[in-house]
């Protein structure tokens, strides 16, 4: 037989892959442990709603059928919590189908999104996907927005300015009254991407997550996922609010059966389940701060995030020091990706695994 000879589209040289936390199995499997936790991917340490459990195992029986294409129980659900129309919300294989159907959507070849850097890599990902010209635009100082850098990047080509807050890998916000100004500032023809996936976990007066803006006509798409405070990762499923008009295009190009039908009843379940968000919130809120004061003591320098997670400099060799901490069970999420190759990102875990982490620091910035 003759080498394949089919190309690719020539979009696919410029895809980086993303990269993941490695699982729980690899490190034991290649380092031969049997204790490991993984701090690396954000999720919830309390695991999934209960009452999500109990919604997926009901429907069990019925797995013979195809899911609802619409999504409808869990649209209500999603309506109700939020106080909107179901006509305003797309529900999604996770958040990051949401940033895909957006891209095919919206983005012709050669239109422009802005994206902030260093964040979630999905955003540039969709774009070039679709062949569009990717703009990053640098975090000023502290990791804060930029928002005269975003709006000088904007040309009549520009699509999409994705904000992500908290953003993701630095934890830090963009404060309501500059998101305002800017949506006030940016031309008509522009959508922004409001990233909320980490919305619950905001300890500060001067935030929203989009709803409002939404709710006050503005051109915004907020994402948000149940992957994080509600513990669903493993199931895929997210969701979209924005405006109907914006929400109709994003349904013409998503696939019928896109979301599985008990990732459908779990998400109608688990944003009932207010308690268990409740203890979520609580446990990084609490656990967030006994983290820092760990830090400071061990004379690491780090983010105050608004999220489940810290950004951490661990300094010259802290890629060393991130091979070190899975050689001791503990995954965290390296930096390099983001051009921070001296950080790690920490996600905050449940009590016994910071406890965990903070001993593996311990010994690894002493060298033990
Ligand atoms: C986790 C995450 C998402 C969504 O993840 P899904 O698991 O696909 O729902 C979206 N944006 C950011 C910034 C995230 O960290």
């Amino acid at each position: 037989m003759s080498p394949i000879q089919v190309s690719a589209r020539t979009v696919l040289q410029a895809l980086q892959p993303y990269s993941p936390g490695k699982p729980i199995w690899e490190v034991q499997k290649e380092l031969g442990l049997t204790e490991v936790i993984k701090l690396a991917s954000n999720e919830n340490p309390l695991g999934p709603s209960p009452k999500a459990l109990e919604a997926i195992s009901a429907l069990l029986p019925a797995l013979h059928q195809y899911p609802d294409a619409q999504s409808f129980a869990a649209k209500a659900a999603i309506a109700s919590e939020f106080g909107i129309l179901p006509e305003q919300i797309i529900v999604t294989n996770g958040g990051d189908e949401l940033i895909t159907l957006v891209s095919e959507a919206f983005l012709d070849h050669g239109d422009e999104i802005i994206v902030p850097s260093p964040t979630f890599s999905e955003y540039e990902f969709g774009g070039r996907l679709m062949g569009a010209n990717v703009k990053t635009i640098p975090l000023a100082e502290g990791y804060r927005y930029d928002p005269e850098a975003i709006l000088a990047a904007v040309t009549e080509r520009t699509k999409i300015v994705y904000l992500c807050s908290p953003n993701n890998p630095t934890g830090t916000i963009l404060e309501t009254g500059p998101l305002k100004r800017l949506l006030d500032s940016l031309p008509q023809h522009v959508l922004v991407m409001l990233d909320s996936a980490y919305s619950h976990y905001v300890t500060c007066d001067d935030y929203t997550d989009g709803l409002e803006l939404i709710r006050s006509g503005y051109p915004l798409l907020m994402l948000k996922t149940f992957s994080k405070v509600y513990g669903l990762a493993g199931i895929r499923v997210g969701f979209g609010i924005g405006p109907q008009e914006i929400i109709q295009s994003i349904l013409q190009v998503k696939e019928p059966f896109n979301v599985n039908a008990l990732a459908q009843a779990a998400a109608a379940a688990a944003i009932r389940d207010r308690e268990h968000v409740e203890r979520s919130r609580s446990l990084v809120h609490a656990e967030r701060l006994r983290l820092y004061e760990a830090y400071r003591k061990l004379g690491l320098e780090y983010t105050e995030s608004m999220s489940n997670f810290i950004l951490v400099r661990l300094g010259p060799d802290a890629k060393q020091r991130y091979e070190q901490l899975m050689q001791k069970g503990v995954i965290v999420r390296y930096g390099g990706a983001w051009g921070l190759s001296e950080c790690v990102r920490i996600s905050v875990g449940s009590p016994e695994e910071n406890d965990k982490l903070i001993h593996a620091l311990e010994e690894v910035v002493q060298g033990k």
